[in-house]
């Protein structure tokens, strides 16, 4: 029998799994600590594990990394990974070095169903969701990357992950529970360590978990992928609109910030002649208006797919938002030199992996 990813629990189920089979339950932080502090892949080097503690681990959960197909490096430092699942799928996952310390942006499912119009991830034919486990070892991998780069003091910033953004690959709440999963393991104090607000999630808009998610009163950051100032547009770009239109969405907004009293973050990317004339600007202002966040504009990366191309009007855009007392910023570009930018993900190598397997 296959056995389950050791990567899959988070903290309180792997308590409940020792007490179940008769161990003392504090030994979960301990484990913790040899897999996420130490990262620690052999069971049998824990070594103030007892020896049968030791041995039932061995026996019951595999401790397995991703298998890590290509490494890419951009000039401006980003590096993006290829993974291979077990079931041979593939997925990227993306670090990008900032002033503030190493982001990560991770892949929730391999293609997505939202269709988005404009978006590459939608090109990828078989979708799947991620396990919990399958998220958390991207996270693994790059802390393993890291550490081989800069060395194993854990006090150096540079050799570990601390930030996470959720918007590679996928719709991260429809693919909910392994996602708030993942969190919860690396946001653990005895794991990753990583701090709610250094997190952020974002959502083309699945309105119902975005309330779910505002319930469960966490202090992860807000990301709504917006893209589009009335339903006339956002519906031509993206088909999640018909079923929850702009003001069904912004509803559920102001009920996260009235939940949690956290700022969201309006994602807008810039597509020429769509959603970037300076009328879109003046609407944008009055939509949103009144709610606590900001836009963050979002040059828009061409996929040779599809019609759309890059808005030439991000200044005026920003100009206008401005003026009209919009909070904004205009978004970095991080890797496109490996095709690793915002929405260039879609693991398109499959051509290349099968003769590398
Ligand atoms: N499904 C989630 C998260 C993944 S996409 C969401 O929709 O928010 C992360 C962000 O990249 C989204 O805002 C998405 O709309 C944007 N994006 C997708 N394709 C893009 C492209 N070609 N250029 C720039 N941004 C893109």
């Amino acid at each position: 029998m296959e056995k389950n990813s050791i990567f899959s629990y988070t903290i309180e189920e792997l308590q409940n799994i020792l007490l179940e089979n008769n161990f003392n339950k504090f030994s979960a932080s301990q484990i913790f600590d040899w897999i996420y502090i130490k990262l620690e892949t052999d069971f049998n080097n824990m070594t103030n594990l007892s020896k049968e503690l030791r041995q039932f681990l061995t026996e019951n959960f595999s401790i397995n990394l991703l298998k890590d197909l290509v490494t890419e490096e951009s000039k401006d430092g980003t590096i993006k990974i290829l993974f291979m699942l077990d079931d041979k799928r593939t997925i990227e996952t993306v670090l990008m070095p900032q002033k503030y310390g190493q982001s990560v942006c991770v892949t929730t499912q391999v293609g997505c169903r939202m269709a988005c119009k404009f978006c590459a991830s939608g090109l990828i034919k078989t979708e799947r969701n991620l396990s919990t486990d399958e998220i958390v070892r991207q996270i693994f991998s790059m802390n393993v990357y890291l550490r081989k780069k800069y060395g194993d003091d854990l006090d150096n910033p540079r050799a570990r992950v601390s930030h996470i953004v959720v918007m590679g690959i996928g719709e991260p709440f429809d693919n909910f529970q392994n996602v708030m999963n993942f969190i919860d393991i690396i946001n653990c104090a005895k794991g990753f360590q990583i701090g709610a607000r250094h997190i952020t999630i974002s959502t083309c808009g699945v309105v119902p978990k975005i309330r779910e998610f505002a319930d469960l009163k966490t202090q992860i950051n807000l990301a709504i992928s917006l893209h589009a100032s009335n339903d006339e547009v956002r519906n031509q770009m993206m088909p999640i609109n018909k079923a929850f239109p702009i003001a069904v969405l912004l509803e559920a907004v102001r009920y996260y910030i009235s939940v949690t009293n956290r700022r969201v973050t309006f994602e807008y990317i810039l597509i020429d002649n769509v959603n970037d004339k300076p009328e879109h600007a003046n609407e944008l202002a009055r939509l949103i208006r009144g709610i606590n966040g900001y836009v963050n504009l979002i040059p828009y990366n061409e996929v040779e797919e599809n019609e759309y191309r890059k808005s030439t009007r991000v200044d005026e855009f920003f100009k206008i938002l401005k003026k009209q007392g919009i909070n904004a910023i205009v978004r970095k570009e991080f890797g496109s030199d490996i095709d690793a930018a915002c929405g260039q993900l879609r693991a398109k190598r499959e051509g290349v992996i099968k003769n590398e397997i």
